[in-house]
């Protein structure tokens, strides 16, 4: 097994892969699909629908949470393979399609070198594919406002800053948060554990994402599963409030 699977609530799975997160939502035997990892995880990926009682043929659709590489890898493989949607804020949309890329350079990276984590997860990231491109031919925009008619029900928020179409998804029967990399956990390149934002070179505009961890905080739940790190458990109002002081 090359993916951690968790199971966080009923019907409800964080799935950690190489240094990211997905999360899959099932009803019956359908899934919906929140992210999907580097291209590298593809393994992992089918290997967790498979843990769940699932295939890749039961995925209802794919959300993305943003177009980055290692949240959109298989994207473009279940569209392609299986008809599957593959829905977006209508602003990550066209960032899907790659007609741009709102994604940390490898000039950043070298720049940002010297910082404890990074240069081991650089190697790493680039192992797993973290710059290959592998852009979604017919991405599309969500198909109706509040919660999708999907499994699992997932209402998309607009937290942009990461990049400008990230999305959130809210569960709100559940009181779960899937927050993407608006707010993380963890991860390689930081020391700090818990609600945090990621460190600055990962974000387009770093101040945008710090006024939408206003956003996430007014969302009622007390689960967190983020794009890189562990579940939180606790109000998420209180990890986002928390985020927000470790970035000022
Ligand atoms: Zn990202
Ligand atoms: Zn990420």
């Amino acid at each position: 097994m090359t993916a951690d699977v968790r199971q966080v609530a009923d019907h409800t799975y964080l799935v950690h892969g190489h240094e990211t997160n997905w999360v899959i939502l099932k009803d019956g035997d359908a899934v919906t699909l929140v992210d999907t990892g580097y291209p590298g995880d593809r393994q992992g990926l089918l290997e967790s629908l498979a843990a769940v009682g699932s295939s890749p043929e039961a995925v209802t659709a794919v959300l993305i949470t943003h177009a980055h590489n290692d949240h959109l890898g298989s994207a473009e493989y279940l569209r392609a393979a299986h008809g599957t949607p593959v829905y977006l804020h209508p602003a990550e949309v066209p960032h899907a399609r790659r007609e741009f890329l709102q994604q940390a350079t490898i000039g950043d990276v070298v720049r940002n070198a010297w910082r404890p984590g990074v240069l081991p997860w650089a190697v790493h990231a680039i192992r797993v594919g973290g710059i290959e491109q592998h852009p979604v031919t017919a991405p599309e925009p969500f198909p109706g406002t509040g919660a999708l008619d999907l499994p699992g029900r997932p209402v998309p928020v607009h937290t942009p800053g990461h990049t400008d179409g990230h999305c959130a998804y809210h569960l709100p029967g559940q009181g779960i948060v899937i927050s993407g990399d608006a707010l993380v956990s963890g991860h390689a390149t930081s020391r700090v554990k818990g609600p945090q934002i990621l460190p600055d070179f990962f974000h387009h505009e770093r101040a945008r994402v710090v006024a939408s961890l206003d956003v996430i905080a007014a969302l009622d739940g007390d689960t967190l599963l983020p794009g890189h790190g562990p579940v939180h458990r606790g109000a998420v109002r209180a990890a986002a409030e928390q985020a927000r002081e470790r970035a000022s």
